[in-house]
Order: C-alpha cells, then sequence, then structure tokens
C-alpha cells in the first residue's frame, strides 16, 4: 500500500509518498511560494496539481497533518463532510495553520474524489494532559460554554521524538520522563510521562509559551486590553499582532527565520542577539519547570528545524543546567547537524539527544491504520 502525506501550510506544501511495506519513501518534496506572484502557483488545488503531475507511483490513501482538532477531535480520523466541519470550527484558534490544511483537504477531495483521506491532529497527543495542566483559572462559565483549556500542538512531532528516542535509548516509554523540545518555526516543548504528553507551552489557541517566528509566546495577558485601549485596536488588529507580527521577527527587527538572525547576531546585532537570548532563556525556563512537573528526568530530546541544525542555540539552552543533571558534550553538539545522535557528556545524568522529527511517517502510519480499521469493519 502506498500512502501521500501532506502537510498543508498556510503558501507551502510539503509532501512525501510512502510504500508502507518497508516504509520505504518514494517521492518527496515542496511546492512553496503559494499564491505569491512570482510563484509557481496561486493556490492548494494548483499546487496538489503539480504534484500529482510529479508522481510516478499511485497511491491508495492521503494523509494530512490537522493541527487543531478541538475539544472532540481526539483521535486521527477518517476525514468526512461533517469532520471538515469541525475541522473549521478551529480556524480561528490556529489561524496560520487549520485553514491551509482544510485548503489541502478540500484539494484532495476535488482532484481525486475517490481516495480516503485521513487527518491527524497536532492535538492528538497532548488529550489526556491532566486537568491541573490544561486548565486555565478564568471563570468555568466561560471555559465550559467555549472549551477553553489547553489542547497543546505539534503532538505528531513530540510523539514521534519520545517514541524513537525511547527506542533510542532503550528507555520503556511506560516508564520514560522525557522533554522533547520542537524547535521549528513553531516551538513547543512537552512533558512526556507514561508514553502521553503531561503539559506542554502551547495552549488554547497556538499562541503561548516560546516565541516563535512570528508569534508572541508568553506575555501577560493584562497587554491585550491595554494595547487594544491605548492603540484604539480591534480584535483582529491585536490578532494580527500577536500572529503575525510578534515573536523572533519582532525581537530581532530583522527576519523570522533562525538562519538570518543568527547570521544578524554574528554581526553584533543587537536586536538579533537580544532574539537569541530571549528565545534560549525561554526555552531553558520550561525545562526547568518540565523537569520539576515530571519529577525529574531521563532524556532531553531536541527535534526540528532549530533543534536539528543550531548547535549554538542548543549549547545555549543547555548551559548551567547542572542542578538537573543536564551536561552537554560540546564535541558531539558541534558535530550532530541534522541528524541523530547522543549530545550529552558520558557524567550527563540525562541524556540528551538530537532527533530529526517525522512528523510524515507517523502520519503514514496512522492512516494505514485507520485504513486497516475500516476494512475490518471496527469503525466507531
Ligand atoms: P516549520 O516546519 O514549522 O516550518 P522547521 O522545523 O522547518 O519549521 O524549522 C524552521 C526553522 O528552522 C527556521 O527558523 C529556520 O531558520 C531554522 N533552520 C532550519 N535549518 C537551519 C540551519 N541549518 N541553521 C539555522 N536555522 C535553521
Amino acid at each position: 500500500m502506498n500512502i501521500l502525506v501532506l502537510n498543508c501550510g498556510s503558501s507551502s506544501i510539503k509532501f512525501r509518498l510512502y510504500a508502507m511495506e518497508g516504509e520505504q519513501i518514494l517521492a518527496g518534496g515542496l511546492i512553496d511560494r503559494i499564491g505569491e506572484e512570482e510563484g509557481p502557483v496561486q493556490n492548494h488545488r494548483e499546487g496538489l496539481r503539480l504534484i500529482l503531475d510529479r508522481l510516478d507511483q499511485d497511491f491508495q490513501a492521503v494523509g494530512h497533518r490537522v493541527v487543531h482538532g478541538g475539544p472532540r477531535l481526539h483521535d486521527p480520523v477518517l476525514i468526512t463532510k461533517d469532520i471538515i466541519a469541525e475541522i473549521c470550527r478551529y480556524n480561528e484558534l490556529a489561524p496560520l495553520h487549520n485553514p491551509p490544511n482544510l485548503a489541502g483537504i478540500e484539494a484532495v477531495a476535488d482532484l481525486l474524489p475517490t481516495v480516503p483521506q485521513a487527518a491527524v491532529f497536532d492535538t492528538s497527543f497532548h488529550q489526556r494532559m491532566p486537568d491541573h495542566a490544561s486548565t486555565y483559572a478564568i471563570p468555568r462559565f466561560f471555559r465550559e460554554k467555549h472549551n477553553i483549556r489547553k489542547f497543546g500542538f505539534h503532538g505528531i512531532s513530540h510523539e514521534y521524538l519520545a517514541h524513537r528516542g525511547s527506542a533510542l535509548l532503550g528507555i520503556p516509554l511506560a516508564k520514560a520522563r522525557f522533554i522533547t523540545c520542537h524547535l521549528g518555526n513553531g516551538t513547543s516543548i512537552t512533558a512526556v510521562a507514561g508514553g502521553w504528553s503531561i503539559d506542554t507551552t502551547i495552549g488554547f489557541g497556538t499562541l503561548a509559551g516560546i516565541p516563535m517566528g512570528t508569534r508572541c509566546g508568553d506575555i501577560d495577558p493584562a497587554i491585550i486590553p491595554f494595547l487594544m485601549e491605548k492603540e484604539s485596536l480591534t480584535t483582529s488588529d491585536i490578532s494580527r499582532i500577536l500572529y503575525y507580527e510578534s515573536g523572533l521577527l519582532a525581537l530581532s527587527e530583522t527576519s523570522n527565520d533562525m538562519r538570518s538572525i543568527i547570521k544578524e547576531a554574528s554581526a553584533q546585532n543587537p536586536m538579533a542577539l537580544l532574539a537569541l537570548e530571549v528565545y534560549c532563556y525561554q526555552v531553558k525556563k520550561f525545562i526547568g519547570a518540565f523537569a520539576a512537573a515530571l519529577g525529574g528526568l531521563d532524556a532531553l530530546i531536541f527535534g526540528a528545524g532549530i533543534g536539528e541544525n543550531v548547535p549554538l542555540i542548543r549549547e545555549k539552552v543547555c548551559s548551567n543546567l547542572g542542578l538537573l543533571g543536564i551536561h552537554l558534550d560540546p564535541d558531539r553538539n558541534g558535530e550532530v547537524v541534522g541528524r541523530e545522535g547522543l549530545i550529552s557528556s558520558p557524567a550527563s545524568r540525562v541524556k540528551i539527544m538530537v532527533i530529526p522529527t517525522n512528523e510524515e511517517l507517523l502520519i503514514a502510519r496512522e492512516t494505514k491504520r485507520l485504513l486497516s480499521v475500516e476494512a475490518s469493519g471496527m469503525t466507531g
């Protein structure tokens, strides 16, 4: 069986085609700059058309990454009209993600109406988070009326990192206490115990925790009404500022992209240096908080674009964490760029690992599982 995995962003589609026997990658790539004047295609439907033209092999199903499953879509599902309507309801909580995820689903439904599609949610791995970690201290009336709680994101990546870390380190997942650091354009950190997320840095929407490419991370909520009043901002103004104009972009005044920030920082640009310091400090702070929440730590795992490729960030994050038994080996850290490896010193009580995350493989596996459940008539 072959499965096509799509990860649709607002201006890009990442795709990978798997032969599930042996989990072999048959094809993969990226269509980007969707909708830009000079871009290759104007919308996701045209982007998918381009991908289909490039693929030599057939496939039997499509698996999608969907960021926000809301309070009802707990586990991966085969997509129906009702599921699409449900995902749509959470567009405003994940405005950078859910609308393009849906655009990809609709493009497949349009061009390949008979091919089954599955949605695998970033929120699923966090569904078992205990109430004390997921409950916000606002009146219960609002929490219940609007389902306001911490949902958690990047769950597909955190799940992959935890499972792979467990296999590589030989620590059974049921007993493991891990902190998984998904440091990409979106960033989140998760405390994993008993094989599931027990706390994570993002949130109800996709803004909280560590500052991201353009998203603000944790700020004092008092800033929001204050700014709205002083600057006569509407809710869409403030959302735009916090989702699209904040984070590393606002701190560095250079770019949302870590490569550019590091380049500027090495030229001693003070705002780029500040952006790096704020980012690493926030990651370090949450590692301390989650080590306390877990009551101990077996491994610290770095993944995603920044986590996999930037030894400098890992070094800053891990510095002065001897108190927690975390000791980085600078040589190993410097050597591991973009690939799997252990980067802790032999004396470190906590193992530190870099694991290239692989959300696509997990989505392909879940899609295959859903199809076989359906084929055996065990749905619902
Ligand atoms: P997403 O999937 O959310 O778009 P990624 O996991 O691809 O994000 O991570 C993107 C981030 O990783 C960007 O900030 C990018 O600059 C950074 N990144 C990727 N590769 C490198 C590298 N070699 N050096 C520095 N930063 C990198």
